[in-house]
């Protein structure tokens, strides 16, 4: 069954985002011009501001490097509470903020392996594969 989540960013690059994802693949976008990955979407890149991106295929491989967890509302109610976050630095060097699958936020050291999933869930936009993380 899916998980219940706030509502996505939709939009330009956005939509290529989560299009991948609903086929089990993390992509982000990399500069036609200087190779820089792109993570949040953007529309022009953030190291040389070059307009054309090819969407990368990541090893969905990283290591966690913070992690929190949330006790406060901040979603209406969507999300049950308390809800953890994992910062993991994918091995391309990307810092993707996630949360963590198949283990508690007391297990996690610096540095630890993961790998991402996806999971099902759905917004007000319908359904859709959300990239998580779970220990290598
Ligand atoms: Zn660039």
């Amino acid at each position: 069954m899916a998980e219940k989540r706030p509502p996505r960013t939709l939009g330009p690059g956005h939509d290529q985002f989560w299009e991948w994802c609903s086929k089990s693949e993390l992509r982000l976008q990399k500069c036609a011009s200087c190779g820089g990955i792109n993570w949040p979407v953007r529309q022009t890149c953030e190291f040389c501001g070059h307009a054309e991106f090819a969407w990368e295929a990541m090893s969905g491989r990283g290591k966690v490097v913070s992690w929190c967890s949330f006790h406060q509302d901040y979603y209406g109610g969507v999300m049950p509470r308390p809800y953890d976050c994992i910062l993991v630095e994918l091995d391309e060097g990307v810092l993707f903020l996630s949360n963590p699958q198949g283990f508690a936020i007391e297990d996690i050291t610096l540095g630890m392996d993961v790998a991402v999933q996806f999971m099902a869930c759905e917004d007000g936009g319908g359904s859709f594969k959300l990239p998580v993380f779970a220990r290598v």
